[in-house]
């Protein structure tokens, strides 16, 4: 069986990315740092081990946004492709060549939702993060 591959680039196209495999989960995050760090209302990010993903073409500028967290981004079109952490490497829901092929598993820091965001579908919410 051939293993499916997840493409995503940035805006500009500097940046090429690849993970191979089914995503580990995917999440709509509500947190405030995702918020400012993306200016909208909320992400959502598909989760790939970090052994997984190759960066093709570019190379990611990343900002340490907590300690055991850094945020990447293209530094010429300043698109958010990436965040990195010890295991994991997450892609941008939007990023991808075909997001709607991903199946969004559920969402965190709800707590943190805007008011005009719809939480009312069946997908399993946490108040902060999934490990609460
Ligand atoms: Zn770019
Ligand atoms: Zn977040």
């Amino acid at each position: 069986m051939v293993e499916e591959v997840h493409k995503a680039s940035c805006l500009c196209g500097n940046i090429e990315i690849e993970a191979s495999g089914t995503p580990n989960y995917t999440k709509y995050c509500h947190c405030q740092m995702c918020q400012k760090s993306y200016g909208s209302s909320f992400m959502v990010w598909v989760i790939f081990d970090k052994e997984k993903v190759h960066v093709k073409k570019g190379e990611i500028a990343k900002y340490q946004s907590s300690k055991s967290l850094a945020r990447g981004f293209c530094a010429n079109c300043g698109s958010n492709v990436s965040i990195h952490t010890d295991k994991c490497f997450d892609l941008p829901l939007g990023a991808l060549e075909n997001p709607d092929n991903i199946k969004i598993d559920y969402h965190i820091w709800t707590k943190r939702a805007l008011n005009h965001v719809n939480l009312d579908d069946n997908l399993p919410k946490y108040h902060e993060d999934q490990h609460d």
